[in-house]
């Protein structure tokens, strides 16, 4: 079900528990300001999900509120984890989905990273 990015954050989303070591999840990277874990329903070879470690439900709430340091870290990350799986030169696709419009379900702010093989059009009809 899409949740309302404008919404509160919600400490009990299974992101904040994988972030606080309460649910497991398959990470592949960690700093201090980002968090990246392989989605747990795959929909390409790779599909990792890169999260920021503070309290963020939206592309909007944070970059309105996070610092530069978060937002840099963020970022950063994500490309790291795509030069890590060796991504760059075949390419690969990023996807934020964003309230309910976005079809986000979970309500901490995350990135989907896709690549491994040709991805098809940028969405379905
Ligand atoms: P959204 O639709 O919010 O952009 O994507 C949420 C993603 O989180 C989905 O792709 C879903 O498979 C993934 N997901 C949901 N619960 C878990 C979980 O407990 N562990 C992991 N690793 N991924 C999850």
């Amino acid at each position: 079900m899409p949740i309302d990015a404008t919404a509160a954050y919600d400490d009990s989303n299974i992101f904040a528990r994988i972030l606080r070591g309460e649910i497991s999840a398959k990470a592949v990277y960690e700093d201090d300001f980002a968090l990246a874990f392989h989605d747990i329903a795959p929909r390409a070879p790779v599909h990792v999900l890169v999260i920021p470690k503070g309290a963020y439900v939206s592309w909007d709430d944070f970059s309105a509120r996070a610092g530069d340091a978060e937002i840099a870290g963020f970022i950063r990350a994500i490309g790291h984890v795509a030069r890590v799986h060796r991504l760059v030169e075949p390419g690969y696709r990023l996807l934020a989905n964003i309230g309910p419009d976005g079809g986000q379900e979970v309500p901490h702010l995350h990135v989907h990273l896709f690549g491994g093989r040709p991805l098809g059009p940028m969405l379905a009809e």
